[in-house]
């Protein structure tokens, strides 16, 4: 039976009782060096060794760290940048800028120069950390950069560092370790702005998103919650989604909520390290974006390994192939568990944990979606006419959403003009992406709205196209892109990238699409590709593959 849900405006008839503490990053620190200073550590994993910090390290580092920012003039609501893998010392960057009343800012490593040099001058950076081995990428987007004072460079050569005039460079280590280990934490208004993250532009400028002590906080919550991404203090949880992504899930602060360690992988993201790594660190938990694991299956098919000591692997940042989940599942014992959001929604908005009681083929069903709406979101369909459309799992509508860890706005800077403004509506966050809801609240995205291919009027789900031609076992990866058609406006074309050493014919392909899609769905255009072109977070670029159809330069077959 459903009920059928309203309320009123806000309304606050007799105050509680209860403590006004604000939930503030600087509390979940104390809680974390405090109770957990032996029982967890953060680790960073390199070929080499592993370099491993307890908790009570952890304190201690962002204390000194936060004395070093503060020695270099850096005051509470200023704009720290950070440029670094994720490793231990991001780790304490991480912790110490919110803490301290400052707002920590990841910057895009893979972004091009330009765009990092606009998203810095956007948030006024006034200091950004930088690994050594990044220095040229730094060099590339620091002439621009107008209102940054100073460089400090973790680990690498800071004469390599093309300083413009006005900017100083130090050494992280000295100026760091000539720091005092304590550190008077201030006590923060939980609105107040914590980090901040850009969008990594797949549509269109990055636009800033400034987290609250608050929405973290809660966010976390969830983030360790079982119906969540489910870590606890018996978990050694491996982000391999980078913490300049959407916070790397939340999972660095969600470690320091639940007492679980971290075992970071630097920039060791290939699938050989990072099965070395799995070898040597058994992780119990981990997250990252499809092609990552999808690189690692592909791997351990010529290099077996036991990786069973993985609970589970949240995936998520593009749809997850069935058949990605199925071979993890079946071959290695590891459950993947699909989960939706964005750098707005911090990120995390839905999971795919299947209902109580189902199991088999049906449970692949509930598994296959994008999840259920975690409890600080609230999500609903709108249709082209600003119509809500019904819950019924067939009924498409843009996924809109609300909640305290959703943003309200981008970030402008005072007296600069708002932008995308368009991306809200009645408070609500316009996600751009294409879903349908069942009664009982999973969500299953079928495209952004950009990416959706709109042949004669209908509408075909790329998401669904790839999912089934990635099933195909001569397929590693597969892209569906909509281009231009004089009949039906658009037709769908496939890209493909096949399993090494296997070889598929079109007809093949084709064949294997009949009779789960209408004839008219299933792609006349094929293209076998070496490699799928990649945004800077690792998700398929189809506006790199768009333009490579456009300018000719793409081999299109039809047999
Ligand atoms: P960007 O917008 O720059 O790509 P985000 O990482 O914030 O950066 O991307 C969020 C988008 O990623 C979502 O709006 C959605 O389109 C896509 N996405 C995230 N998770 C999933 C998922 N499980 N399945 C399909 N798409 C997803």
């Amino acid at each position: 039976m459903r009920y059928a849900w309203s309320m009123t405006e806000r309304i606050l008839p007799l105050t509680s009782t209860m403590q006004d503490e604000h939930l503030s990053l600087a509390t979940l620190l104390r809680h974390a060096t405090t109770w957990y200073a032996d029982a967890a550590e953060v680790a960073t994993w390199t070929p080499e060794k592993t370099t491993r910090m307890s908790f009570g390290q952890l304190g201690v580092e962002a204390a000194k760290l936060a004395n070093a920012l503060t020695s270099l003039g850096v005051t509470p609501g200023d704009r720290v940048g950070t440029f670094q893998w994720n490793n231990n010392e991001h780790m304490t960057a991480y912790v110490a800028i919110p803490a301290m009343g400052s707002v920590l800012h990841t910057l895009n490593i893979r972004l091009f120069p330009n765009q990092v040099t606009f998203i810095a001058n956007h948030a006024e950076d006034r200091v950004i950390i930088a690994d050594g081995s990044l220095i040229p990428q730094l060099n590339a987007a620091l002439g621009g950069m107008t209102t940054v004072r100073h460089i400090v460079i973790v680990d690498g050569d800071t004469g390599a560092v093309e300083a413009p005039a006005g900017v100083e460079v130090h050494d992280y280590r000295q100026l760091v370790d000539a720091q005092s280990g304590e550190y008077d934490w201030p006590e923060i208004d939980e609105r107040a702005a914590a980090a901040a993250c850009y969008t990594s532009g797949t549509t269109g400028d990055p636009k800033g998103v400034m987290y609250s002590h608050r929405s973290i906080w809660l966010h976390s919550t969830a983030v360790c919650a079982s119906y969540g991404l489910a870590m606890g203090p018996s978990d050694t949880v491996l982000p391999i989604v980078p913490m300049f992504h959407a916070m790397s899930w939340g999972t660095p602060f969600g470690a320091l909520m639940s007492g679980a360690s971290l075992i970071l992988p630097d920039r060791y993201l290939q699938p050989e390290p990072m099965t070395r790594l799995l070898a040597e660190e058994k992780p119990t938990m981990s997250a990252a974006v499809p092609a990552v694991w999808i690189g690692i299956v592909n791997h351990l098919e010529t290099h077996p390994q036991d990786i069973s000591h993985l609970r589970h692997i949240a995936c998520g940042g593009s749809a997850v192939p069935l058949s990605l989940a199925k071979t993890l599942q079946e071959k290695h014992g590891v459950q993947m568990v699909q989960a939706w959001g964005m750098t707005e929604t911090s990120p995390l908005a839905s999971i795919a944990w299947p209902p109580r009681g189902v199991d088999g083929d049906e449970a692949w069903r509930y598994r296959n979606t994008q999840g259920r709406f975690l409890p600080g979101v609230q999500g609903r369909l709108v249709d082209d006419l600003g119509q809500t459309v019904p819950a019924d799992g067939v009924s498409q509508g843009e996924v809109q959403v609300r909640g305290p860890w959703i943003t309200g706005s981008y970030y402008s800077p005072e007296g600069a003009e708002p932008v995308g403004a368009d991306k809200f509506e009645d408070g609500w966050l316009r996600t751009g992406d294409i879903g349908k809801l069942t009664e009982d609240g999973y969500v299953t995205l079928v495209d952004r709205s950009k990416d959706v291919i709109k042949s004669g009027g209908e509408w075909i789900s790329s998401v669904e196209l790839e999912n089934e031609v990635m099933a195909h076992p001569a397929v590693l990866e597969a892209v569906a892109i909509g281009v231009p058609d004089p009949k039906w406006d658009e037709r769908p074309l496939v890209a493909v990238v096949l399993q090494p050493g296997r070889t598929v014919t079109v007809a093949e392909l084709r064949e294997h699409l009949s009779g789960k899609f209408a004839k008219w769905q299933i792609p006349d255009t094929w293209s076998f590709i070496a490699e799928v072109p990649k945004t800077s977070v690792g998700k398929f670029d189809k506006k790199v593959l768009r333009a490579q159809h456009a300018d000719g330069r793409l081999d299109v077959r039809t047999d």
